[in-house]
């Protein structure tokens, strides 16, 4: 059985590996085919790379994070890229009510006091008074991710990558995974804007991705290492994929600064922007039509929410299994449509 795997980003990526994988015992052959020159040159390249699946329950449903706990064991045990060095989520103080709601829609967290605060990070000591600490979750670099997967693939004997080509030939399954290129087949998906910069400071030292809340400008910084942060990142309902404005760049800055006031002298390495593709109830699907199994809607949560959703696709292509917490419940009788 031969499955054309259709854009090489993180949901593509992590579908190509689960099919040959599970499908290898039964001669599964994969083909992957990315119309870029190499895997990860759409909206995955500009992720956080946050693995938080409690922290999203502040403004995510429950299976969010019920299908994100899948993510913490896929990017430690089968592709060991993630780090487990937990979250911390702080508030100024005159936004402490902020904090107070966030710990009342979340999980899984201790609270700290500012002595906490600075014996986990000493950067932070005397910044806040309070803040929560979420131990069990991770974070990753999404380029570096994308980067191991596409080398685990090539080592597969069962999977062809091919790289600045786009889709096409006949296929026995076709897993759509274009992102936002998609809409011409999945009418409800709108972009979700989102902007983020790349800092460089080496007077600031941070272990783990710290976000700030924030009525209006929430922020959360990522380490990358070598001295990189990752700051991120706007959410604004618009298409418009790659221009960056000086508005946001002030306000991202602004609100790194308040986390720590190093950030304003950083050198801005990067400044990037794509469009989050999402469905109106911000929630991913898989859609089945006839042959082809669209796998997309990952809004703000790729690197979180793709294992959870590779490994469905797997089995609803290679055991005709129906996943309702994923898929809608017509697709249960539209089967080969
Ligand atoms: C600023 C920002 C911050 C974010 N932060 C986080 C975060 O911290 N954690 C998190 O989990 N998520 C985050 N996200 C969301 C995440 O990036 C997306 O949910 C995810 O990248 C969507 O992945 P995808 O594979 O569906 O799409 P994409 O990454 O866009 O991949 C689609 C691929 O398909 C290819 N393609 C399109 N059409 C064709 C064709 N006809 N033929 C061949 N190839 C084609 C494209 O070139 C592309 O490579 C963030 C997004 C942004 C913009």
């Amino acid at each position: 059985m031969l499955v054309r795997v259709i854009g090489a980003g993180v949901a593509g990526l992590t579908a190509a590996f689960e099919i040959a994988r599970q499908g290898a015992a039964a001669g599964v052959s994969v083909e992957l085919v990315e119309r870029e020159a190499r895997a990860g040159r759409g909206c995955s390249r500009y992720a956080g790379g946050m693995i938080a699946p409690w922290c999203e329950l502040q403004s995510s449903e429950p299976i969010v994070a019920e299908l994100g706990e899948e993510a913490l064991e896929f990017w430690t045990r089968d592709v060991p890229v993630a780090r487990v060095a937990g979250s911390l989520v702080v508030a100024p103080e005159r936004e402490r009510a902020e904090l107070v709601d966030f710990s009342r829609r979340t999980r899984n967290f201790e609270a700290l006091d500012g002595a906490g605060l600075a014996r986990l990070e000493p950067d932070l000591a005397g910044r806040f008074s309070n803040a929560l600490y979420f131990p069990r979750e991770a974070h990753l670099d999404p380029r570096a991710a994308m980067d191991a997967l596409t080398t685990l693939l090539a080592a597969m004997p069962n999977v062809a990558l091919r790289f600045g080509e786009e889709a096409g030939g006949p296929a026995d399954w076709t897993i759509d995974c274009r992102g936002f290129a998609a809409r011409d087949a999945l009418k409800e998906l709108r972009g979700v804007k989102g902007e983020m910069l790349v800092l460089r400071s080496e007077e600031i030292a941070l272990s783990r991705p710290v976000r700030m809340l924030h009525p209006r400008r929430p922020v959360y910084v990522v380490p990358r290492g070598d001295g990189l942060f990752m700051v991120g990142a706007t959410m604004i309902e618009n298409e418009e994929r790659s221009r960056v404005t000086a508005r946001s760049i002030v306000e991202l800055v602004n609100s790194a600064y308040a986390i720590h006031p190093a950030f304003a002298e950083a050198e801005i390495v990067e400044m990037g922007s794509d469009v989050r593709p999402a469905y109106p109830d911000n929630l991913p699907r898989l859609t089945k039509r006839g042959r082809t199994l669209y796998i997309n809607g990952l809004y703000r949560h790729g690197f979180l929410l793709a294992p959870a959703l590779a490994r469905r696709a797997a089995r609803v292509i290679l055991d005709d299994e129906f996943f309702p917490e994923v898929m809608d419940a017509d697709q249960r009788e539209r089967t080969d449509a």
